[in-house]
């Protein structure tokens, strides 16, 4: 372990474990990361505009534990005390259905990627794995595994799962790709540790975690022995290089100002992480040369992650309120069109939610005691992610019109003649856009109100202290059901609003859209991109 994850594992452990997101937050500096984003190596990533709002989602999973730690910890059998539920063994259905719970919620407060996920569902993949590889080979995985899983809890750290390889020619298995780097595999045994060599790609939240898990990510046969590798290293091992990934938008937030930033205080995180013969010690070794487990392995991490998408529901709760509150701004709310597009958006959520809970629902117990989700539910439920939050977000934008993707900058808004004449019409914009990345429904559109007023209006919107009106589906439901009169949170409706509610037939919808003013534009990813809508 380096000099730094030694002292950050000792301090968590004498000192207690990370409580809050501003502990969090501190936890992370001083790592000296070699990390580049746009050709450049970054000084302190924690500070650096394009990083920082993927730091903050993570501190949001710190704080959400203290503020409602029913949802968000629980009792481990490895501390005898509460952890982390990102870093909780599934003892029960319901503690998979806890997480998703969890994870809806994390995705209205923070409208993006809060990253834990990948580091949770490999804790949990891996601790039937090694248990069948003792079974089966004699090792002692299990064990170190659940040592290293205990340590984690009590210090509340952040794992990341590093399961992508680079991969080369997809033809070809990873012993006999041109080149060996292209999966992540072992250079050298010592009788300390392991050395590693390879990339992963795509990786989630790994500058923002304090510990690594690489694991294989495929099938992999008898000759590929040094690929069949998984163990845990600290972020800040000597020997790993960060490439940091590219957002859609993300130089918004090095433009400066507060109102054109997109999702100005959270985002996700992804980068490409280089080892080179980075060293594992024995103790944290899990897998090693057992290649007959790896398709295992991946199949039941992806089991545990492909409804862990649930994420998105979280997400879509936010793009719906925010389509509502632009039509009510825009004076459209009462459009029986406008009413259609956000029950077919909630509708299209609930399948999102629906069938990744359900999976959890109808967990198994696995032979080493953890449960593991429904294997067809969580494919289905990952099916639906790459499909509806598309169409979730087209319907959102079709709602928001064509102010979403052609907005002028916060520069031009501010500037003192182009911004004065903007005043009139376009600040109102800028309110609908807050509004829209706070979940907030906005006032009226006026134009007797001054600069500072707008100003201070917009700041209490996109202030998330005071932005007590972000929507728990519960909420954007009923909002909906009002405006749709159908009782979505009953599943039934009170005999008036059955008799206001009348279906829209597929032709009746098309003869409205082609009626419609605010046209369908052609800028679909507009507003799906600002909340990063991410399928993966
Ligand atoms: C936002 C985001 C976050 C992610 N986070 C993580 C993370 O935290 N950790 C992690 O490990 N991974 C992560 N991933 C990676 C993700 O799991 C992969 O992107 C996914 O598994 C697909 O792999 P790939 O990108 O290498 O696609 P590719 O393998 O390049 O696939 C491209 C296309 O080629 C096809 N193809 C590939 N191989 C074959 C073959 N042998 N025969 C026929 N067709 C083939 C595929 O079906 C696909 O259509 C993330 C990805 C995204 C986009
Ligand atoms: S995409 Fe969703 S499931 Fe995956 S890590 Fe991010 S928040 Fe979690």
């Amino acid at each position: 372990m380096t000099e730094p994850a030694a002292k950050a594992a000792a301090a968590a452990t004498e000192a207690g474990p990370i409580r809050t997101g501003a502990e969090y937050i501190r936890s992370l500096r001083g790592r000296k990361l070699k990390v580049y984003l746009f050709g450049e190596l970054v000084a302190e990533p924690v500070d650096h505009p394009v990083i920082r709002p993927s730091v903050n989602a993570v501190a949001e999973t710190y704080d959400l534990a203290l503020r409602d730690p029913e949802l968000a910890s629980t009792a481990s059998p490895y501390t005898n005390g509460r952890v982390n539920r990102f870093l909780h063994i599934a003892q029960s259905p319901e503690d998979l259905v806890k997480q998703n719970k969890m994870q809806r919620r994390l995705g209205q407060l923070t409208g993006t990627c809060f990253q834990r996920c990948v580091g949770m569902d490999a804790l949990n993949a891996l601790h039937s794995v090694t248990f069948e590889i003792d079974g089966q080979c004699g090792t002692a995985y299990h064990e170190r595994f659940k040592a290293f899983a205990a340590m984690a809890q009590r210090g509340n750290l952040v794992i990341g799962g590093a399961m992508t390889d680079v991969k080369g020619d997809r033809s070809k298995a990873p012993g006999a790709q041109a080149d060996p780097d292209m999966y992540v595999h072992i250079t050298r045994r010592t009788k300390d540790g392991i050395y590693i060599k390879g990339a992963k790609a795509h990786q989630t939240g790994c500058l923002n975690s304090h510990w690594l898990i690489v694991m294989p990510t495929i099938r992999l046969g008898p000759g590929d022995k040094d690929y069949a590798v998984v163990g845990a290293l600290p972020v800040d091992a000597p020997g790993i290089t960060y490439l940091y990934g590219r957002q859609s938008c993300d130089t918004r937030s090095m433009d400066g100002g507060d109102i054109d930033a997109g999702n100005a205080r959270f985002a996700g995180q992804e980068a490409m992480i280089v080892f080179d013969d980075a060293f594992i010690p024995w103790q944290r070794v899990f897998m090693d040369g057992e290649h007959e487990f790896a398709a295992m392995l991946v199949e039941r991490f992806t089991c545990y992650h492909r409804r862990s998408y649930v994420c998105k529901s979280g997400v879509g709760d936010v793009l719906i309120g925010a389509a509502a509150a632009i039509a009510d701004c825009n004076g459209v709310e009462k459009a029986s069109h406008v009413r259609d597009k956000l029950v077919e958006m909630t509708h299209l959520n609930e399948t999102i939610y629906g069938t990744g809970i359900s999976a959890s629902h109808q967990a198994t117990r696995m032979k080493s005691g953890v449960y593991l989700s429904d294997d067809m539910l969580s494919n289905v439920c990952k099916h639906h992610v790459t499909r509806l939050p598309y169409e979730i977000g087209r319907l959102a934008q079709d709602l928001a019109g064509g102010l979403m993707v052609t907005l002028p900058s916060e520069k031009d808004l501010r500037h003192p003649e182009a911004g004065a004449v903007n005043r009139a019409g376009a600040s109102d914009c800028v309110d609908n856009i807050a509004a829209a990345s706070s979940g907030v429904k906005p006032p009226r559109p006026t134009s007797t109100r001054t600069p500072t007023s707008r100003r201070t209006i917009f700041q209490t919107k996109c202030d998330p202290s005071t932005r007590k009106t972000m929507r728990s589906p519960a909420s954007t439901m009923s909002r909906v059901s009002r405006r749709t009169s159908v009782d979505f949170s009953s599943g039934s409706s009170s005999e008036k609003d059955r008799k206001s509610w009348k279906p829209t037939s597929r032709a009746a919808v098309a003869r409205i859209r082609a009626r419609s003013r605010s046209s369908f534009t052609h800028h679909t990813n507009g507003l799906a991109n600002a909340v990063r809508l991410r399928a993966t």
